[in-house]
C-alpha cells in the first residue's frame, strides 16, 4: 500500500491552476467564462521570439545546467542596462521557470521564511514543502501593502517566540495579487533593515517590465547586493509562461558562490536544465532592441490602461481597492459587503469566489489562496473576449496603447 509522506498531506494543487481546469471544464460544457483567474496575459508572442523558436529546434542536446552561455550574458547585459542590476553572466542561472528556482532557493537557505500577507499563493506550499515555517509579514491596504522594517520586526519577534527562525525575506514587487510597488525609500529601508538582521531577501521581479505607473521599479539588490537574490523571467512580460523560461540572479562573492553551486548541484539532479530549444531563441529577450523594447512597453501600458478603468470603475461602486502600479491584477476588498453578501447567502470570499462564477461565469481567485483576508478577491486584468478573438486583434490593441497614454483617466 502507499503510505504518503506529512508533507504530501498539507499541500494541495495551486488555487490558480485548479481554477484554470475549473475554467476549461466550463467551456468545454458551453458555458461563457470571463477568466480573471488566471496569471497570465493573452499577448501573443513577439514574432523575433517565435520566428527564433522555429529555427532552434534542432537544439536537441541536454544543456548546461546553469544556461547557455549567451543567455546567461544577454541576461547579466540586460539587467545592467534595464534595471539598474549590476551582475555578470557567471551569476545567473537559467532554469525551467522562476517557480522552481523559488522552491530549490526556500530548500537550500537556512531558516523561516517571512512572506507579506497577501503574496503570490506558491511562496507558502513551497515553504512548506520544503519543511520551513511561514512567517506572515503582516500589510495594509490603506497603506499600498507596504512591507515596513516595523511590521518586519513584529513578525520576527512573534516567529521567534513560537520556537522559528526567520532567516528569509521573500518580496514580490510590484505584486501578485495587489500590483502594487515599493517606492525607492521602502525598498532601501526594507533592503537596510535585513542587512542589519542578517536576513537574506528573496526578491521576485517576474512583473519588473510591467510598472505601468509613475513608480519605477527599483530592486533591493541596488541596496543589499550581498544579501539578495532576484528571481524573473519570460512568463510576464512576455506572455509566454508555456515557455518555461526563468532565471536568478547570485550575489558576488564567497557566500553567493556556495550557493549558486548548491543550486546547480540540486538543479543537475532534477530539472537538468531549461529546454534547449527555448534557451537559444530567449536570447532575443535580453538584446538591445526595439521590437522588444516597444512589445514590452506597450504591453505594461495596456495593463495600466485597463488598470486604472478598472478601478475607477470599482472605487465609483464603493468598492475598496488599492490602485495598482504594476503587473496585471487589482485586489479589491469585499468585506464591506459582508452583511448584504450574508443575505444572498454568500459567507465569505470562497463563497463568492464560487458564486461569481457558478452564476455570473466570472472567474477570480479569492484573498485566502493569497494568505489573505478572506473577503478579498483578485482579478486579473483580462482583455476578455480578445483571446478567442484572435491574435490580429491583439496586436491592433497593442499597437494602440500609444494613444492610451493620454487617455488614461
Ligand atoms: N512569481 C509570481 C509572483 C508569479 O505570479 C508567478 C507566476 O504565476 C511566478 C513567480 C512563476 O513564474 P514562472 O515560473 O512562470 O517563471
Amino acid at each position: 500500500s502507499l503510505h504518503l509522506a506529512s508533507t504530501a498531506h498539507r499541500v494541495a494543487t495551486s488555487a490558480t491552476l485548479e481554477i484554470n481546469e475549473r475554467v476549461q471544464a466550463l467551456r468545454a460544457e458551453g458555458r461563457d467564462v470571463i477568466h480573471l483567474g488566471f496569471g497570465e496575459a493573452s499577448f501573443p508572442l513577439l514574432p523575433a521570439l517565435r520566428e527564433a523558436l522555429a529555427k532552434s529546434a534542432t537544439a536537441t542536446s541536454y544543456g548546461p545546467v546553469l544556461g547557455i552561455a549567451p543567455l546567461r550574458q544577454a541576461i547579466a547585459d540586460y539587467l545592467g542596462r534595464e534595471r539598474g542590476i549590476a551582475t555578470t553572466a557567471d551569476r545567473i542561472a537559467v532554469a525551467p521557470g522562476s517557480k522552481p528556482l523559488l522552491y530549490a532557493l526556500v530548500q537550500l537557505l537556512e531558516g523561516d521564511v517571512l512572506v507579506p500577507a497577501p503574496s503570490w499563493v506558491s511562496y507558502a506550499p513551497q515553504i512548506v514543502l520544503a519543511g520551513r515555517r511561514v512567517v506572515p509579514v503582516a500589510t495594509d491596504e490603506r497603506d499600498h501593502h507596504r512591507v515596513t522594517p516595523a511590521a518586519l520586526d513584529v513578525a520576527v519577534e512573534g516567529a521567534i517566540a513560537e520556537g522559528a527562525n526567520p532567516r528569509v525575506l521573500i518580496v514580490n514587487s510590484p505584486s501578485n495579487p495587489t500590483g502594487g510597488m515599493f517606492a525607492a525609500a521602502d525598498v532601501e529601508a526594507l533592503a537596510g533593515w535585513a542587512r542589519r538582521r542578517g536576513v537574506t531577501i528573496i526578491s521576485d521581479e517576474i512583473y519588473a517590465e510591467l510598472a505601468h505607473g509613475i513608480v519605477p521599479h527599483v530592486s533591493p539588490a541596488r541596496f543589499y547586493a550581498e544579501g539578495t537574490i532576484v528571481t524573473a523571467g519570460l512568463s510576464k512580460s512576455f506572455s509566454a509562461g508555456g515557455w518555461r523560461l526563468g532565471y536568478a540572479v547570485f550575489p558576488a562573492g564567497e557566500a553567493g558562490t556556495a550557493l549558486l553551486s548548491a543550486l546547480r548541484a540540486l538543479a543537475s539532479e532534477i530539472w537538468s536544465s531549461a529546454a534547449m530549444p527555448v534557451q537559444v531563441a530567449s536570447v532575443n529577450a535580453f538584446l538591445p532592441s526595439d521590437e522588444v523594447s516597444t512589445y514590452v512597453k506597450r504591453s505594461a501600458r495596456l495593463h495600466g490602461h485597463t488598470a486604472g478603468r478598472l478601478f475607477k470603475a470599482l472605487t465609483e461602486l464603493g468598492i475598496a481597492c488599492a490602485r495598482p502600479a504594476g503587473a496585471f491584477y487589482l485586489y479589491p476588498d469585499f468585506a464591506p459587503f459582508r452583511a448584504q453578501l450574508a443575505q444572498v447567502g454568500v459567507p465569505g470570499g470562497l463563497e463568492l469566489a464560487r458564486y461569481l462564477l457558478d452564476k455570473h461565469g466570472i472567474a477570480t481567485l479569492p484573498g485566502v489562496a493569497f494568505g489573505d483576508a478572506p473577503e478579498a478577491l483578485r482579478l486579473r486584468l483580462a482583455v476578455s473576449g480578445l483571446y478567442e478573438a484572435g491574435e490580429a486583434l491583439h496586436w491592433d490593441l497593442l499597437k494602440r496603447t500609444d494613444a492610451f497614454a493620454s487617455a488614461d483617466p
